[in-house]
């Protein structure tokens, strides 16, 4: 039987990586395996381009396709000139220093915190916090006013075709791309007939439910993804992090007959 094109369209922290640093020694050998079938690896994070690109390089193979970086905001090939494209970035910028000043005061982006500033608000290294500095497609952001503000806030992006998307901890502005959004690109880019989907958080929900087959990693540390349908095609990791990544994706591949011997997937 004809094995689909298949892609793993993976979140980083707490999904392929442990939840604490950028371990992610139990998944190496389904990593070598996928790259040995030439099925690509994608990853989706939050992080940066500059961020994703040195993790990217660490894993075997999954450095040669494209990944989605900042929470779905920008898709990045590698080698690709975009991957120092800021131009969204300024833009987002423009716009927050042409806002009224009762809101710019109350809005504080990585763009004014400087790399000591989200080193302090995000408990990053400095060294990590410069990468995380390196916007390109959207302005995490620090909301000190109140909700009346905050509406007014929207107004205005809404105005100017920006998105403010509110995480845990920052206000995000961007473009309206999502990770869930992103999955379309992926199955276009990669011509992917199969993707599967993997994340830990309710940031991914969305991304796993618009893929094909979604695997929910458990997060011992916070919420899951829910709510999916009764229709949807969901498996559950059997363990948090890169050992419940490497599980899920080991029997993921075994039962679609993508055994080591076979023909690659990808010609
Ligand atoms: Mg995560």
């Amino acid at each position: 039987m004809p094995r689909p094109r298949l892609i793993i369209l993976s979140d980083l922290d707490g999904t392929l990586l442990d939840h604490h640093g950028y371990g992610f020694e139990p998944a190496r050998p389904v990593l070598a395996r996928l790259e040995r079938l030439n099925i690509p690896v994608v990853l989706s994070s939050s992080k940066t381009a500059a961020e994703m690109a040195q993790i990217a390089a660490l894993m075997p193979g999954v450095a040669r396709w494209p990944f989605v970086c900042e929470n779905g905001a920008g898709i990045v090939w590698p080698d690709d000139a975009a991957q120092t494209d800021r131009e969204d970035w300024h833009r987002l910028r423009a716009f927050m220093q042409c806002l009224p000043s009762d809101l710019r005061g109350c809005l504080t982006g990585f763009g004014d915190l400087g790399p000591d500033g989200i080193a302090a608000a995000t408990g990053l290294s400095r060294a990590s916090a410069v990468l995380a500095g390196e916007r390109q497609f959207s302005e995490p952001c620090l909301w000190t006013g109140d909700d009346a503000g905050l509406k007014r806030l929207a107004r205005e992006c809404a105005a100017h075709g920006i998105k403010a998307q509110q995480g845990g901890r920052f206000l995000t502005l961007g473009f309206g791309h999502t990770k869930a959004s992103r999955v379309d690109d992926v199955r276009r880019a990669l011509a992917a007939e199969m993707i599967v989907a993997l994340g830990d958080a309710p940031n991914d929900r969305d991304m796993i439910a618009a893929a094909d087959m979604g695997v929910v990693v458990p997060n011992p540390a916070g919420p899951a993804p829910n709510g999916f349908g009764p229709d949807a095609n969901i498996i559950h990791a059997p363990a948090p992090g890169p050992a419940g990544w490497a599980g899920a994706v080991t029997t993921i591949l075994d039962d679609i007959g993508f055994d080591e011997k076979g023909k690659t997937a990808h010609g």
